[in-house]
């Protein structure tokens, strides 16, 4: 099933948002890609500003999984959530914003891959596998690096620069949800990110394991969340227990009581554990996510209410938006010329009861045009 919330939340016929005002260039590339960048006369902010949002118009929902701190698998997380939502039927992107550590491509198997780019932008790589209905997208500094092993060695205008890049260069087309695996920490990219993506539908989702020393830092992430006011659909236990390979039993190398409990505490639920697997470590490395490659195994169905969560998030968003859609199209039906002809035909005394009617379909009151009494018969 595929839920697009392009339509209803944009009911008339738009036009392509990368097709640019006249004033600008047209390109879906940003300027620093551009083989005219030297001789162009063209507002070039105002060119990344406007690339930034169209990419950011033909998406639904984003979700940010993000983690205090490195090693717990957060981008294995991301990978496998990617893939549920994908399973579902959903258009589904995963922008790789761990800068150091761009693992994104070995999961979905784009080891050694390079960027194409053309007048639209960077090309993503595309994952595909039977059961999906659309390949799941991939975005990452990965593909623009001469190799694998790269060291990135950054200031801070740079990173902040990839960010913008991430989201406005790479050409995502229409999703339903871009899944973005952030670099551990709130610092610089967590801010620069979240400042880009303000006033658009983003979501967090947190990436822990149990023992203390990670719990102490996730609470920093919850509190970034809160102060920004972003909506954290709760956390995500990586390494939550294992499986005896000999007598199937399951027991937890690190006691969780005292997640639960400081979870609790801030208010955030726990949404899913993770059992620590060599499968699933060696899914992640031979770039099939097993919740795709093994969708019965353990491991797999482990995942199912983190990308639950998401959905059911997600859902409300898109419901608002339909509603807002909805309400402006009775707002323009009900102010439209044809509206006030027909109304005209209608008797007088009839005319208040069938504006009441459209009131009530439309959840408005309608009004007459400017100038034209209504009281005229
Ligand atoms: S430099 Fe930027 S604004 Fe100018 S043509 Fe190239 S992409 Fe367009």
């Amino acid at each position: 099933m595929s839920v697009s919330h392009f339509s209803p939340r944009d009911p008339k016929p738009k036009r392509d948002p990368l097709a640019l005002a006249p004033e600008e260039c047209g390109r879906g590339h940003a300027c620093q890609f551009c083989p005219e960048e030297s001789s162009c006369r063209l507002e070039k902010g105002h060119h990344e500003k406007q690339l930034l949002e169209s990419r950011l118009a033909q998406i639904g929902q984003i979700i940010m999984v993000m983690a205090n701190k490195g090693g717990v698998g957060k981008s294995t997380i991301s990978s496998n959530l990617a893939a549920g939502l994908a399973e579902r039927g959903y258009r589904v992107g995963v922008a790789d914003a761990d800068i150091h550590g761009p693992n994104q491509s070995r999961f979905f198997g784009f080891v050694g891959e390079r960027v194409r780019l053309d007048e639209r932008g960077l090309g993503p790589r595309a994952f595909t596998a039977t059961g999906l209905d659309y390949p799941i997208l991939v975005g990452s500094l990965a593909f623009m690096m001469e190799s694998d092993d790269t060291p990135i060695v950054w200031r801070d205008a740079y990173k902040h620069d990839f960010m913008h890049h991430l989201i406005g260069s790479f050409d995502w087309g229409p999703l339903d949800f871009l899944v973005i695996d952030m670099p551990p920490g709130t610092g610089n990219e967590l801010i620069t990110l979240a400042d880009l993506l303000e006033g658009h539908d983003v979501a967090a989702l947190l990436a822990t394991t149990p023992q203390e020393v990670a719990l102490m830092d996730s609470l920093k992430a919850v509190r970034f969340c809160q102060e920004r006011g972003m909506p954290l659909l709760g956390v995500v236990e990586n390494m939550a227990g294992v499986t005896c390979p000999h007598c199937g039993g399951e027991f937890h190398l690190f006691p969780r009581d005292h997640l639960a409990a400081a979870l609790n505490e801030v208010g955030v639920s726990s949404l899913a554990q993770i059992p620590l697997s060599p499968t699933l470590a060696s899914g992640s490395d031979a770039g099939r996510p097993i919740v795709l490659d093994a969708p019965q195994s353990a491991e797999a169905r482990a995942f199912a209410p983190a990308v639950d969560a998401c959905i059911a998030h997600a859902r409300v968003g898109f419901a608002a938006a339909a509603a807002d859609s909805l309400r402006a199209m009775g707002q323009e039906a009900t102010q439209s010329a044809e509206i006030e002809e027909a109304l005209a035909a209608v008797p007088a005394e009839q005319r208040e009861s069938v504006r009441s009617e459209l009131a009530a379909l439309f959840g408005h009151q309608p009004q007459p045009p400017a100038g034209q009494d209504d009281s005229s018969g």
